[in-house]
């Protein structure tokens, strides 16, 4: 019997050991050079500005349809790639999940391959008449969507729901191939688990990511961010929902969705989108996190249901919720001497009237030499004693007058803090806090947590609630490991939990 446990895990640890091995060749396939050599095909003069219907939107179809070719990954069309509609075309692969269940369910992943051709008065900033090439929006899209179905279909490790590849047509039109999909979908829609759309990612700046759309069901903005294991790739959870690109035919038909988008320039719309201005670098941070993000949801074993109020939450309802709350008042109420206290002694400069300072005879002058049972030899011993010091407080103070020490006894405000941050939770964001109040000088301050992070889990409790971190804060003393995410860069810190009796 014991024997077959061990035998068991051996082979867990081993197929674990594979599953690392598969993910990291699959992001290794992302490569800049492709990437490049697949923005500066699409954007070249010979497809003009890839106008939907014309002779070089229907050749930038042909070149997409011989990648997916050469991948190995089939038409999802009865076989075919192409969903023609009018004088348009949509192409769409697909890679079938290894779930017998799951499978039957689909991540969608979406770019549009047309562009505005010689540019209109109506879809051009101008000069018109001169090939709009189109590098960032949407060659882009193409060539990360590419890169990543390529590594799918490589992939050791193969998803469980189906990933269903779409390049639209006639976005620039009108949403024209994503309407057209909506309405003559080729799975039916209720099996879209997620619909999500790369429209303009070759501009990456500053390192921040644009994310789109993560309200639309819960649960998909910590997706996306434990997906990201890029220290130079910060993500900005964008909450604005318009009908500027395809997603906006999936919002509609209430299927989630989420967008990546590395924000808009001066080249929008005009001849000077060119592939030397798209950052490859950036391209290929995003690509490798669209490809961490689709498997992760891909093998979720749940996922959220659409959220109507999204199309109601607006940046401006972002900006309400991330206003901190009011401070705490302070336990004690009594500043010090700054540049004494770089030497370790924390001597006494204002005390606040009515504070436990004042009531307890504290003065200017004096210098804190033990607090609440604890030597004081430096600011952060200080802080900590204060915070954590169960009334009443017993404090040991040298006053320049007196020769014996005094020994006043306080009643400090408020409770003993253990952690030092308040939370608040978001139907949207469900299994995770976010932090709205942070003590100075706390254990969470002291870790490097920050206001409007996200915990995502405590200890082994990865499903985080207001009681059960409470729970576990009560039964913690010492370390306590905490899985925090700032702008969706997910780090483990250690907060240090004294022990109150
Ligand atoms: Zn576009």
């Amino acid at each position: 019997m014991r024997l077959l446990v061990l035998a068991l895990m051996f082979l867990a640890a081993q197929a674990a050991r594979a599953e690392t091995a598969n993910l990291t060749a699959a992001l290794a396939s992302i490569t800049s050079s492709e990437l490049r050599s697949h923005v500066a095909a699409l954007a070249d003069d010979t497809f003009e500005g890839r106008e939907a219907g014309s002779r070089g939107g229907r050749a930038a179809g042909v070149y997409l349809v011989k990648q997916l070719q050469k991948y190995g990954l089939p038409g999802a069309v009865h076989g075919s790639y192409y969903q023609p509609f009018g004088t348009y075309t949509n192409i769409l692969a697909v890679l079938e999940g290894s779930d017998p269940e799951l499978k039957t369910q689909f991540i969608l992943v979406g770019a549009h391959y047309d562009h505005v051709g010689y540019g209109t008065r109506s879809n051009s900033y101008g000069p018109i008449g001169y090939i709009h090439n189109g590098a960032d929006d949407n060659a882009s899209g193409l060539a990360g969507l590419l890169e990543v179905a390529q590594a799918f279909a490589q992939f050791g490790t193969r998803p469980k729901r189906s990933i269903l590849f779409c390049f639209w047509d006639g976005e620039e039109k009108g949403l024209y191939g994503s309407k057209h999909w909506v309405d003559h979908p080729t799975v039916p829609l209720a099996q879209i688990a997620i619909a999500f759309n790369a429209d303009m990612i070759g501009r990456l700046r500053g390192k921040r990511l644009h994310v789109l759309g993560t309200r639309t069901a819960p649960g998909l903005r910590k997706l996306v961010a434990l997906s990201n294991d890029d220290p130079n790739l910060s993500i900005f959870f964008n909450w604005e929902l318009k009908e500027n690109s395809d997603h906006h035919s999936f919002v509609q038909r209430r299927v989630p969705i989420v967008m990546f988008h590395t924000g808009l320039h001066d080249d929008y719309h005009r001849p000077g989108d060119d592939v030397e201005k798209v950052n490859i670098d950036g391209m290929q941070q995003t690509a490798r996190l669209l490809f961490r993000f689709l498997d992760r949801a891909a093998d979720e074993p749940q996922l959220g249901k659409f959220r109507s109020q999204a199309r109601q939450e607006g940046p401006w309802m972002s900006q309400m919720l991330d206003r901190p709350l009011a401070p705490l008042p302070g336990r004690l109420g009594l500043s010090w001497d700054d540049k004494q206290a770089a030497d370790g002694k924390i001597l006494v400069t204002r005390v606040v009237a009515g504070s436990p300072a004042e009531t307890a005879g504290l003065k200017p002058g004096d210098q804190i030499l033990q607090f609440a049972g604890q030597a004081i030899a430096s600011v952060a011993d200080f802080r900590t004693a204060v915070l954590c010091a169960k009334n009443p407080v017993i404090a040991v103070v040298k006053r320049p007058d007196s020769e014996e020490p005094l020994e006043p006894t306080l009643q400090l405000n408020g409770n003993p803090v253990r952690l030092g941050l308040s939370w608040r939770t978001d139907e949207a964001e469900p299994d995770t806090l976010i932090v709205n109040r942070l003590i100075p000088g706390s254990p969470a301050d002291r870790a490097g947590i920050k206001l409007n992070d996200r915990i995502h889990s405590a200890g082994d409790v990865t499903a985080l609630s207001t009681e059960s971190f409470i729970d576990m804060l009560n039964s913690t003393a010492g370390p306590l490991e905490l899985l925090v995410e700032t702008f969706g860069q997910p780090r483990t810190v250690t907060v240090d939990l004294p022990v109150v009796e």
